[in-house]
């Protein structure tokens, strides 16, 4: 059955008073997907649902947590703080509002108010919210080839990094380089080249199966893989990429180990629980990986070295 509320944006109302809510639900309940609060408390905890609300239209007085109180709360966790919340409330006086502002609200309203306008506001605030998603989105994509790109690898590394060493579980960091990338660029043109690269782009994605494996460009004609929670399997998955990659049959005839494009990979696997005495940092992980793939192309090419850290 299909939802109805699939595509909707989501609006969190939070009013002690019943009337309050039914004004406001009669009014957006055409447009929007909500959910109602009647309490700050239950409001923060629908703001840490998944997926957030887009929006918090939120009361000021209410009997044990104030709406200030909830907005504090909010800017001060990470998984929250950048949903936009507007006040809208019976308090009218500037400081009021000011303060409200202050803490970060997008926009105040107060009580009476007219429809037509609060309708207006809520819709440009989430059209705002809206662009900024797709900015941020951007910002993380490489150009070319359309995967998360060296600053979105930069901080889910960092991420991944700190999540192994905290549970002691194994990390995995593969860097793929095209082999005589140069050359084929030199022979079949720039153009193709950046065809190859996409292509290369969507054989390694397919190549990972597991929901938090990811494949980012790391920078001209290098890859690098992140391979959370491997257990023995980095240079299995390493070598199922590898193979995806031979496997699209693109020909470089200038290439002196294949007659297609290929890759070498360079992968470590990071076991926070054998090296508790020297803890490696991030930077050490990613030399090493470095250090594989170097080894790799030496060996030969067209191949995988992978190595265990802290055997
Ligand atoms: P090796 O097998 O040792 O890796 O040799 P290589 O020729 O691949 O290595 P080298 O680092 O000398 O050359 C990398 C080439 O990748 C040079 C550059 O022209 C090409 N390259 C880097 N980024 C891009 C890109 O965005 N588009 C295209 N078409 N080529 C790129
Ligand atoms: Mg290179
Ligand atoms: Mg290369």
């Amino acid at each position: 059955m299909t939802n109805p509320n699939k595509n909707k944006a989501r609006i969190l109302i939070v009013d002690d008073e019943k009337m309050n809510i039914k004004v406001l639900v009669d009014l957006l309940k055409d447009d929007y997907s909500l959910v109602l609060a009647r309490s700050g408390e239950q409001a923060l905890k629908f703001s840490f649902q998944n997926p957030p609300p887009d929006l918090i239209l939120l009361d000021v007085i209410m009997p044990e947590m104030a709406g200030y109180e909830v907005i504090k709360q909010l800017k001060e966790n990470d998984l929250t703080k950048e949903i936009p919340v507007i006040f809208v409330t019976a308090l009218s006086s500037i400081e009021d509002e000011e303060l409200g502002l202050k803490l970060g609200a997008v926009d105040y309203i107060t009580k009476p108010f007219s429809p037509p306008i609060v309708k207006m506001r809520i819709r440009n605030h989430l059209r705002f919210v809206h662009q900024h998603k797709l900015l941020d989105k951007l910002a993380y994509l490489d150009a070319l080839t359309e995967i998360p790109n060296r600053r979105r690898f930069d901080e889910v590394f960092q991420k991944e990094f700190a999540r192994a060493t905290r549970n002691g579980t194994p990390l995995s960091i593969g860097m793929v380089d095209v082999d005589f990338f140069k050359q084929y660029n030199d022979h079949y043109g720039h153009a193709m080249g950046d065809r190859t690269l996409q292509a290369i782009a969507g054989a390694l994605e397919n190549a990972l199966k597991r929901p938090g494996d990811m494949v980012a460009r790391y920078g001209g004609e290098e890859f690098v893989l992140i391979l959370p929670e491997t257990n023995g399997d980095a240079e299995q998955v390493s070598e199922r990429a590898r193979c995806a990659v031979l496997a699209l049959n693109i020909p470089h005839i200038y290439s002196t180990v294949s007659k297609c494009v290929s890759v070498s990979i360079g992968i470590i696997t990071f076991y926070p629980t054998k090296i508790l005495s020297s803890a490696p940092s991030a930077a050490s992980v990613m030399e090493q990986a470095d250090r594989n793939l170097y080894i790799a192309k030496q060996n030969g090419r067209n191949r995988v070295v992978a190595t265990v850290m802290g055997d």
